[in-house]
């Protein structure tokens, strides 16, 4: 018996791997967030079909678990990576007492890579990525991560950046990563990336950004003092001499 955790990409099918695809169509059961289905709309025909509105995300992997134990194939859906701030933990958790149950990830790709792609080339040497949302880890615990990544000048990509509840979290970050790193160090964020609906990016100052209004479809990527504007672009360079 197999359950899959499929992450769909950043949006656009075009950036969906072909096994996701694949393992979609092949589906009895989809569990997923309303908004991640209509991305896939196209291949639901049909299907059973478990979304939010009918229940909350530790639910929905235990309706999933139950109905792969039946037998069927069921496929529970995330954007970007289903295994970075995505359900395929809470399977693997949920599913526990079911050894006979093997969950399959199927890998795509994450916001941090799509949305580095749209900015330029900002990824090029260590980076790291921190989630904003204190929704099940304390601010105190995101501070320190963002207070160590910035002390080691590590290029650092922020998900859920804020929120109508959380609205100075980024200008926080911000305040935390000026700690250690110049107000000119260049960043960039972008909203929506590879999605139809209004998708843009914007290259930025670290001491711009503070002031700057995002939501929670946006990535925020900080950069380090390697990272550099380039004909319109942000890139961090490796150290080549060219
Ligand atoms: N599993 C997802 C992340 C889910 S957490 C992944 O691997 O990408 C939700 C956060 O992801 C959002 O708040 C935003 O910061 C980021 N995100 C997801 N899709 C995005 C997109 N298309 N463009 C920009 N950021 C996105």
């Amino acid at each position: 018996m197999k359950l899959y955790a499929v992450g769909l990409g950043p949006g656009d099918e075009a950036y969906m791997v072909p096994q996701a695809r694949k393992v979609i169509s092949e589906s009895e059961v989809v569990v997923g967030y309303t908004v991640y289905m209509d991305l896939v709309a196209d291949l639901l025909e049909g299907k059973e079909l478990i979304s939010t509105g009918m229940m909350g995300e530790v639910e929905r992997c235990e309706a999933a678990i139950q109905e792969a134990l039946k037998g069927k194939q069921v496929c529970v859906i995330s954007s970007g990576d289903a295994g970075i701030y995505g359900m395929a933990p809470l399977l693997y958790e949920a599913a526990e007492q079911y050894p006979e149950l093997e969950i399959e990830v199927v890998p795509g790709i994450t916001a941090a890579v799509s949305s580095a792609a749209i900015l330029g080339s900002p990824l090029s040497n260590d980076f790291v990525t921190i989630s904003l949302s204190d929704l099940m880890t304390p601010w105190e615990v995101i501070e320190k991560r963002l207070d160590a990544v910035s002390s080691a000048d590590i290029v650092t990509c922020l998900y859920n950046p804020q929120s109508k509840k959380r609205v100075d979290y980024l200008k926080r970050a911000c305040e935390i990563a000026l700690r250690h790193k110049s107000p000119g160090t260049q960043c960039g964020y972008v909203r929506n990336a590879f999605r139809e609906s209004d998708s843009r990016s914007l290259i930025c100052t670290l001491a711009e950004l503070k002031d700057t209004d995002v939501d929670m479809f946006t990535t925020v990527i900080i950069g380090n003092a390697d990272t550099r504007v380039v004909n319109g672009k942000l890139v961090t360079a490796r150290g080549y001499e060219v």
